[in-house]
């Protein structure tokens, strides 16, 4: 059987039961969510990883160094803030490249992940470099969460309930129209490449949110409906979503006015944050917050097969060929 077979998320179920973590019960969220949580002393910290390799990730042609370094870090950041962690953040950085490389193509890159870092308030406090046969970048993240009566506030993927509504933040599907038009042609300043290329992280809200008390998030990574559809099995729920509802920008009903909805529910790595909770909480932060704005496009249904339903306005369901990214499809 090849991982190709099976795909990314069996194979991560494969992996997960082969560990046998001792101490268990300071493992508070292990294998599974945007992040692990474990408690030390009387804190509670939040960790991450995330790679990206050249010719699966980005090819060189199509994205500065810079843009490559600065993405590496803002992913990390972004399943931070699908915890709703919190700062300060503190990152290890592993550099994988060729001998033959430039040096300065080495110190664009971290000028790109220094960049990021700065911007979010980030400290790089170390890492590892090494020889490879091609790019390779992987970040580890470590934030911490905030206590609530002595628990932590967390955004995990298993608890939604029946009846939540499910929220975005910003506009969907912007990273992969850049990507689309990367890949027809050089475009320089277009406002979606900018977003594939040097995505925001919503750190804030999704601290916020925890503070708040939603108790439920994954970041926009893969594609929407995947990624909700994490939420699903692991809760375990139905989810149902109005493909009106769905944020599209202007920008993107422009470039692709036929695509639009596609690329926003499967594209994936627009980095916004999935908020699902009690309707008169998302609904006062949808209200109260101005950085960016928040969209209830769905609700949490029960659903014994954990699906995740988009419908158009007669009520018909409007089905995609993938739902998302998967690593070794
Ligand atoms: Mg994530």
């Amino acid at each position: 059987v090849k991982l190709s077979d099976i795909g990314e998320f069996a194979l991560i179920e494969r992996l997960a039961a082969r560990v046998h973590n001792v101490e268990a019960g300071e493992v508070i969220v292990g294998i599974g969510d945007d992040a692990a949580v474990w408690k030390a002393g009387g804190a509670y910290y939040i960790a991450t990883t995330d790679t990206m390799v050249e010719g699966v990730h980005f090819s060189p042609g199509s994205s500065s160094w810079g843009d490559v370094g600065w993405k590496a870090m803002a992913s990390n950041l972004s399943d931070i803030a699908a915890m709703g962690g919190w700062p300060p953040y503190f990152a290890l950085v592993t550099l994988a490249l060729p001998a033959k490389t430039d040096v300065e193509t080495a110190e664009a890159l971290y000028d790109g992940l220094a960049e990021c870092a700065r911007e979010y308030g980030v400290a790089i406090v170390g890492g590892d470099t090494v020889r490879a046969p091609q790019a390779i970048v992987t970040v580890a993240l470590i934030a911490s969460a905030k206590l609530h009566a002595g628990k932590p506030r967390l955004l995990r993927r298993d608890k939604a309930q029946p009846g939540d509504v499910i929220a975005v933040t910003g506009t969907l599907g912007d990273s992969a129209g850049g990507l689309r038009r990367l890949q027809e042609g050089p475009a320089a300043s277009d406002p979606l490449i900018r977003r594939h290329l040097r995505p925001q992280p919503r750190t804030n809200t999704g601290a916020e949110a925890a503070q708040r008390g939603i108790l439920c998030g994954i970041d926009v990574s893969d594609g929407l409906l995947q990624d909700i559809g994490h939420i699903c099995e692991r809760s375990p729920v139905g989810a149902v979503l109005q493909a009106a509802d769905v944020p599209l920008s202007a920008e993107l009903r422009a470039a692709y006015p036929k695509d639009a909805l596609q690329l926003a529910c499967t594209g994936g790595e627009d980095y916004e944050l999935v908020l699902v909770g009690r309707a008169p909480i998302i609904e006062k932060m949808a209200k109260e917050l101005t950085s960016e704005r928040i969209t209830v496009i769905g609700k949490i249904v029960s659903d014994p097969e954990h699906r995740v339903r988009l419908l158009n306005d007669n009520g018909e369901e409007i089905r995609f060929e993938r739902a998302g990214w998967d690593a070794f499809r």
